[in-house]
């Protein structure tokens, strides 16, 4: 009896390049200036996988890993140190016995939370501080003069709404970030994510903190030329029919075909993160060209035209068109969910 779903060659991988990653987060360190580069890695790598990821970049010297939950800080603590994972989402009171025994660094983000990490021992920590995001972190009228007292601060971070635009709000954060953190006692400051490092060394502090980038995405305009692809995913061919004009193609025949065409069915759908809004958007690549997705992307297959191909059969692997900014621009989906949304079936292979 055959037990291990290993026994069978998954017919969708994804060829992820170490290379690429770690250029990628060399590339966003020598644009951080003199500060330290960390990496977030929550959402296991941004879909890529945390641990391959972390195992890399510690290897090139990054030393400052950002995941959101605890449980994810225990799975990347069998690659790292924990000393060297931060917990972005903050305690909760039942956990702390755990936290303190993984030894990993909570990201502080309610006056609430501080008063638990004191009063059960404190220790090094980190704080988020809310400088206009209004998502988490101690807003600036919530900070007053012994809540830091007693605290072991190592970073004290913001984050940036809107850094991908050039709007007013980046400078406004900025200057409420240098206010509120003034005064406070910490190691480092850290401020920019991947899209704040391009906004200069007013950004930099000690520490930054990219994600999407590191993955291919290009955060802004700027980074285009200088973030290199990591995902590549590819998919076997399942099947090859040539059909007259007038066939409808997938669900809800979306498309018909207007001529005779040659249509090849592949082993990726929206359960792998290929989503539908990929439906007669997307294409793949044969040999340098681009051939086009036809009709609804489905859960587990798309239907490709490769009319104008001869040399492909049942069985070869196709690669799939997924450059994260072009494919976000083309599907109205964002970079984050493209890579976030990656499935778990394909194979990951790293070169
Ligand atoms: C996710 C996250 C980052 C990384 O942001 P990118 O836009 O992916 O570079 C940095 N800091 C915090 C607090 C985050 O939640």
């Amino acid at each position: 009896m055959i037990e291990n779903s290993e026994a069978f060659a998954a017919p969708l991988r994804l060829r992820l390049d170490g290379e690429a990653l770690v250029a990628n987060w060399r590339t966003l360190s020598k644009l951080s200036g003199s500060g330290a580069t960390g990496a977030a890695v929550k959402a296991d790598g941004y879909g890529v996988g945390a641990s391959e990821v972390s195992r890399r970049l510690w290897e090139a010297g990054c030393r400052d890993f950002f995941v959101a939950h605890w449980s994810e800080a225990v799975a990347l603590s069998k690659v790292i140190p924990a000393q060297n994972i931060a917990v972005l989402n903050g305690i909760q009171l039942q956990d702390i016995p755990a936290i303190r025994a993984l030894d990993a660094v909570p990201v502080l983000n309610t006056p609430l939370q501080i008063e638990h990490w004191k009063t059960s021992g404190g220790g090094r920590c980190h704080v988020m501080l809310d400088s206009g995001i209004n998502r988490l972190g101690i807003g600036p009228g919530q900070i007053s003069s012994d809540l830091f007292n007693g605290l072991d601060i190592d970073m004290l971070c913001s984050h940036l709404a809107s850094a991908d635009e050039d709007v007013p709000q980046n400078d406004a954060q900025l200057r409420l970030f240098t206010d509120m953190s003034t005064g406070i006692a910490c190691r480092r400051r850290s401020f920019a994510n991947s899209a704040g490092i391009v906004l200069g060394k007013d950004f930099h502090f000690d520490l930054t903190r990219p994600g999407l980038s590191l993955y291919g995405g290009i955060a802004r305009a700027e980074l285009a030329g200088n973030i290199r692809q990591v995902v590549f995913p590819s998919a076997r061919v399942l099947q090859i029919r040539e059909h007259e004009a007038g066939a409808p193609i997938g669900y809800n025949a979306t498309y018909r075909t207007t001529g005779s065409k040659r249509i090849a069915t592949l082993a990726i759908g929206y359960a792998d993160g290929y989503f539908r809004a990929f439906s007669a958007i997307g294409y793949v690549e044969i040999g340098g060209e681009k051939h086009p997705v036809l009709g609804r992307v489905s859960m587990d297959l798309v239907t490709v035209d490769i009319t104008h191909v001869q040399d492909v059969a049942e069985g070869d692997w196709i690669d799939i068109g997924f450059e994260l900014h072009e494919a976000s621009y083309a599907t109205g989906t964002s970079q984050y969910e493209l890579l976030t949304g990656i499935g778990s079936r394909a194979d990951r292979v790293w070169s």
